[in-house]
This record gives C-alpha cells, structure tokens and sequence, in this order.
C-alpha cells in the first residue's frame, strides 16, 4: 500500500502537553500579573485579561500601567545603569549565563506558557521559540565577556525602551534584551497587551540569576504605556511591530537625540524556478507561511511560481495543505493554532474577503470554531492586486507567476517592504545571480526561516532599519568610546576671493554622471546670512527623484571591485582636499 494511502486510514490521536505547569505558575501569582521593576514585582491589578486564544479563557488579569509607573520603571533602570556598566563584561557574561541556564530549567514551563498566551503549535514553541530564545543569551553572554577586548572603543547607551509584539513573545524579547545587557545598557521592556506572560516568567528567572534590580524591569500595558515609554528620558527606543505604529514612533522620537531601531512588516517573495526541487520547495513554503499560523514579519506570503510548473506545484501544494492538522495548540500532533486574537482574525477575514481577484482555496482540513483560520492558498493575482501587496499577518498565501529570472526580480522587488526572500532552484550560478538583486535584509536559498543569534536580521524600506544579532546587532546597543573630535575651524567668510562671481548661479540637479536641468524647471534663490544673492539651486520633483533611483540602480557600483572603488575615493578625496577652500567659504557664505 502506498505511504499516502496508509496515512490516509490511519486515526489521528491527540498528544496534549500538560497544561498544569503553567496554570501553577499564575496561581502561585495571585491570576494577576504587573509591571516588574528594581528587582521586583509591583502589585498588581485587574486591568486588562490576557486570554487563551484558543479557548477564549482568561489566563490572568494584568496591569495597564500608566506614565508614572513607566517613569518610575526608568528612574530604577536608570539608576542601575553605571554600576552595570562598570561590572564590566566578564561580570555581565556570569549573569547572561546564568538566565541562559535558568531559562533551558524552565524550558517546559516557558514553552506551554508561550503556546496557552499566543495560541502558536507547542511543537513550535518547544522546538523553536525557546531554544532560539536562550541560544542569544548564550550568544551575548559571550559578546559580554569579549567586549572589552574585541570592542574596546564602544561603551553603553544608557537606558533602552524596549517594545515588542505578540507572535514571538519570548524570541522578541531575548532579541532585545540579550545584546543591551552585554553592552552594558539597561532596559525597561514592554510585552504586547497580547501576550505578556512569558515576559513575567523571565523577570522570576531575572531575580533568580541574580540581574541586580533595576537592570531588566518590564511594564505590561498596551498601545498608551509604548507611548509612555518612547516618551519617557531613554537613551534608545527599540521597536518591533508594525510600519504604522514604527512610523509614529519615528516622529516621536526625531530631533530628540534617542538613538532607534525598527523592525517592521514585510511581504516576502518565495520564488520558486523550474528546476527547482518541487516537494522540497512546497515542504519550505509550509515552514515559510503556515508556521505560527502566518503571523510572521518574515513569513514566505507571495509565492512567484516559474509559469511553466505553476499548475504542479498548486496542486502538490494544496494535497498538502490538506494534511495540516489545525486545533489545540497545546496538542503535540498540530501543525497549525489559534490566531492571537479575535481582532487580528477579523482583520484576516476582512482583507481576504474585500478581494475578489483570483481564486481562493481553503485547506480541506477540519477547523475547530474560535479563533482559527484555515490555511489559504490565492492563486492566480497580479502583481498590483491589493493582496499581493498588503501584508495580511495570517495563515493566507498569495500567488503569482512570471516567466523569467529578470521579470522574477522585477515582481519579487515591487513591493515597500524589503525584509526577506526565498528563492529555490537547482542551479547555483542562477541563485548567486538573482539573489543579490532582491531587495532584502536577508535571502534564504532552498531553505527559508533560518535563524541564528549569531546572523544580525532586519529589513529596508518600509521593513525598518537596524540589524538584530550577530556583530551588527551590538552596533545599535552601544556607541564610540570617545566624543568625535570637534570640526577643523574653517576662515570666516571676508566676501574676498571666491565671492558671489565665481560661484555657478544657475546650478542643476547631477543625475546618472551628468548635469541635468529639473524636470519642472523650477529653481529657488539661496540667500547668505546677510540677505547677499549666492546663486540659485533647482528644485527637483517626483520624476527627477525617478530618474536618480533608476540612474542608481543602473549604474552596477556595487558590482565593481572594491580596489577600483578605492581608487576612485581617494582620487574624489584629494580633488576635494585640493579645493578646501572654496568648499570652505561657500559653507560659510550660506550659514
Ligand atoms: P503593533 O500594533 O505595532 O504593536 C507592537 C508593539 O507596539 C506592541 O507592544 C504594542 O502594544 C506597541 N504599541 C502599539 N501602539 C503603540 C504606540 N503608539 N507607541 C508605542 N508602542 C505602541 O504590532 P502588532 O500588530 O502587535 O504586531 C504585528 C506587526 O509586527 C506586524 O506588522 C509584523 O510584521 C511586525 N513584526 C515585525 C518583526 C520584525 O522583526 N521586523 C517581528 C515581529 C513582528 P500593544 O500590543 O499592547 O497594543
Ligand atoms: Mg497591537
């Protein structure tokens, strides 16, 4: 009898993890749950319930905190800071070490904690979650020790304000907590309103491991008590989360001298050749959109299938689309759970059901009533439509075709999000050629969802900046030794010399090697201090703004040597040494 055919007769049993761990450990808090600040726990109150998606159950209640309690969790990180700073790194590495230890000790409890609170698969969250969680504790435990060696000329921030999202709870906050504490940085974290709990374990195991109070303090709430904190005197705002709240956060934080990173959304490509691995490529696309439900920055969302094995590979997919096992997330044999929360599953069902482009297959698997949604696969969309686009968050995979690796890069880079992408294909010269053409923070070829803490991750575009892990990670938790050393004192302007005369009056916009006039054809006065007429400077509209970004990408620096590219920095350094002073008095002429 074939394989299939067996599977297909075979009952399925359930394999429920144990529940009664998790449900202790709240007891044992009172069912409530509160901001953890200088070592300990605050009381708590009955604000807001944090809930089981998959039963709708509530867990525990926790407190909303307000702007003075978020002040006062700054105030204790803030007088925490210098003697952490001091403790130097081998002392930092001894507490890192110490969580690391303590969280693999908890591992069970954290795992069947993250899967009640969020509702992700426990295979998920034990295999996935909570390994990679404690493997950057262990990772920045090691940076710790070697900073004073390896990064001698960097020392701390300060304070960092750290906000995180629902869909990796305990993954998101080790990302940013493991490489603040090895700088040195203290930090005030808030968990999303979502999913705390696995936030207020780690604070048990912070008073455990022996974290002096005051390093690591955590303010539950939601959306008000982020606000409150990026309002709050911190040296760094840490994001994760969406593009609309990062880009509030933007504005907030601009002109205040608080250093910041965005980890935002994204729509990635999964591209898939004709001389790909076929099943291999449908196996990776299960991990890249049904794992934790879709609900993934990172998730493989737009599937770009070669046209000529479009129709094998939707069919392949969709036979396996209906062996997922969707249902109780605590279930050791479920491959897809609850989606976080009622809201987030309107929000999928909206967006899936305002498109009428295409053609929309559920998977033929049962779905439990409540918080689920089944596994979606929407075939036949054009680049432009609404869903090939948006990003959905959920378990729903959108679908288009192209015929060449050129019209591949074009679709896969058309799009304001540049996070990830994956792209399968048998021939290697193909992938090291297309690969550094997508617009990515990272490419994954013939794999997809690798994640170390030792690969810095993060995004371009409307994706966010900034790279978490890895040595680029430490970058954005610490800054030079030394203050930069003050700018060489340039001759007051005398009017004498280089005056108004030599300077170009009509100066245009230097667009692909060459001087071009403005598509408008409009140009602005530039006046000195003292009201004397300097020249005039073009002003440039969308289509010359088109015109540089094509220029740009056209232009193939990137694929030049780095010896040539050398050669033609010095040669643009010494024309620029040469002319010092005329730089110098028409600096000083416009200010
Ligand atoms: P979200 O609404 O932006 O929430 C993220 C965090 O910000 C939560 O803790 C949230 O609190 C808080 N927040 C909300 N409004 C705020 C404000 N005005 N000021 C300060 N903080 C505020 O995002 P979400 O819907 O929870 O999460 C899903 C999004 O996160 C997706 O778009 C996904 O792509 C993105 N994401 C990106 C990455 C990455 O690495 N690039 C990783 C994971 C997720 P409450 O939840 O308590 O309201
Ligand atoms: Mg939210």
């Amino acid at each position: 009898m074939p394989i299939e055919t067996i599977f297909d007769t075979m009952e399925y049993g359930t394999a429920p993890e144990d529940r009664s761990v998790a449900l202790q450990w709240i007891a044992n808090h009172g069912g409530l749950i509160g901001p953890y600040v200088n070592g300990a726990f605050a009381p708590a109150r009955d604000d807001l319930a944090i809930r089981n998606p998959a039963t709708g159950e509530k867990l525990a209640g926790m407190t909303l905190c307000t702007k003075d309690e978020v002040t006062e969790a700054v105030q204790s990180a803030r007088a925490a800071q210098p003697d952490w700073q001091k403790a130097g790194g081998a002392a930092r590495a001894r507490v890192l070490y110490a969580l690391a230890r303590l969280m693999q000790k908890h591992a069970r409890l954290l795992a069947v904690m993250e899967s009640l609170d969020n509702g992700k698969p426990i295979r998920e969250s034990r295999d996935i979650d909570i390994p990679l969680a404690i493997r950057h504790f262990y990772h920045h435990a090691g940076h710790a020790q070697l900073m004073p060696s390896a990064l001698s000329d960097r020392v701390a921030l300060g304070v960092c304000g750290q906000i995180i999202p629902w869909n990796f709870p305990l993954l998101m906050l080790a990302w940013k907590i493991a490489p603040a504490l090895a700088m040195g940085n203290t930090v005030v974290l808030k968990p999303a309103e979502y999913t705390p709990m696995t936030a207020m374990i780690f604070a048990d195991i912070c008073s455990q491991a022996g974290v002096p109070p005051g390093v690591v303090n955590i303010v539950t709430g939601d959306g008000s008590t982020g606000a409150a904190l990026v309002d709050a005197t911190v040296d760094k705002i840490a994001f994760t989360g969406s593009t609309s709240v990062g880009r509030q956060i933007q504005e907030a934080t601009a002109g205040s001298g608080k250093s910041l990173t965005l980890e935002l959304g994204g729509k990635s490509p999964y591209i898939v050749f004709d001389d790909a691995d076929i099943d291999s490529a449908v196996e990776g696309l299960v991990d890249a959109i049904w794992f934790n439900q879709g609900q993934v920055c990172c998730a493989g969302s737009r599937l770009l299938i070669h046209e000529a094995i479009a129709d094998d590979f939707h069919n392949r997919l969709k036979a396996r689309m209906d062996k997922l096992r969707i249902g109780d997330p605590l279930d050791k044999s479920i491959d897809v759970g609850a989606i976080v929360d009622p809201i987030q599953l309107q929000q999928i069902q909206a967006l899936v059901q305002a498109n009428t482009a295409g053609q929309t297959y559920h998977a033929q698997t049962p779905v439990p009533e409540g918080c689920f949604y089944p596994p979606t696969l929407i075939t036949g969309l054009h680049p432009a439509d609404t869903l090939m686009q948006e990003e959905i968050f959920g378990p729903v995979l959108v679908s288009t075709t192209f015929r060449t690796p050129a019209e591949a890069v074009e679709i896969a880079n058309n799009s304001k999000y540049g996070l990830a992408a994956t792209l399968w294909t048998e021939n290697i010269n193909l992938a090291l050629e297309i690969a550094p053409k997508l617009v990515a923070g990272v490419v994954w070829v013939n794999a997809t969802n690798l994640f170390d803490a030792a690969a810095g991750f993060g995004g371009t575009r409307e994706s966010g900046f900034g790279r978490e892990g890895g040595w680029e990670g430490l970058q954005a938790y610490s800054k030079p030794r030394q203050p930069l050393p003050e700018p060489a004192q340039v001759t007051p302007f005398t009017g004498q010399g280089a005056a108004a005369d030599d300077i170009d009056r009509t100066a245009k916009l230097f667009i692909g090697g060459k001087q071009a006039r403005p598509d408008g054809g409009y140009s602005q006065a530039i006046f000195g201090p003292k009201g004397q007429l300097l020249g005039h400077a073009p002003i440039a509209n969308r289509k010359d703004i088109r015109n540089a970004v094509q220029a740009q990408l056209a232009c193939g620096w990137g694929k030049t040597t780095g010896h040539l590219r050398a050669q033609i920095l010095y040669y643009l350094a010494e024309n620029l040494a040469a002319q010092t002073n005329r730089f110098a008095e028409r600096l000083d002429a416009m200010t």
